[in-house]
């Protein structure tokens, strides 16, 4: 068995109420929605957190951001935010990198 949840989840260890997933990444619903949409958006490489990305990531970083505009932009979000929290002060709670598609509600700025 994999050590983080979202390990898990892809795969398929625990179940997921998966949204997208190609060779590369797979989005869910959040378990706990903060907004009426909360989606993550995972890369299938283990990547603790965005600054242990390196270099070679690069492609597949561009590639999880143009998965969230598709998927945002097959749900018909005009208006959404994307958030990745680096780290346990950032509110980082899963240590596997993720980006966060929050819509359906106004956000205010700066965040808490
Ligand atoms: P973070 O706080 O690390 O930026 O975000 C982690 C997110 O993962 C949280 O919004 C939390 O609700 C979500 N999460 C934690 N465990 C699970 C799980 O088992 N399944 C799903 N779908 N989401 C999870």
């Amino acid at each position: 068995m994999s050590e983080n949840i979202f390990l898990k989840i892809i795969n398929k260890e625990i179940p997921a109420d998966i949204i997208f997933e190609d060779e590369y990444t797979i989005a869910f619903n959040d378990i706990s929605p903060q907004a009426p949409v909360h989606i993550l958006v995972i890369p299938k490489k283990e990547i603790k957190k965005l600054s242990e990305s390196e270099e070679i990531d690069k492609e597949l970083l561009g590639h999880l951001m143009i998965t969230a505009k598709k998927i945002a932009s097959d749900l018909k979000l005009n208006d959404y935010r994307l958030v990745v929290n680096n780290g346990a002060e950032a509110g980082q709670t899963v240590f596997h990198l993720h980006i966060h598609i929050l819509a359906g509600r106004p956000f205010g700025w700066p965040p808490g």
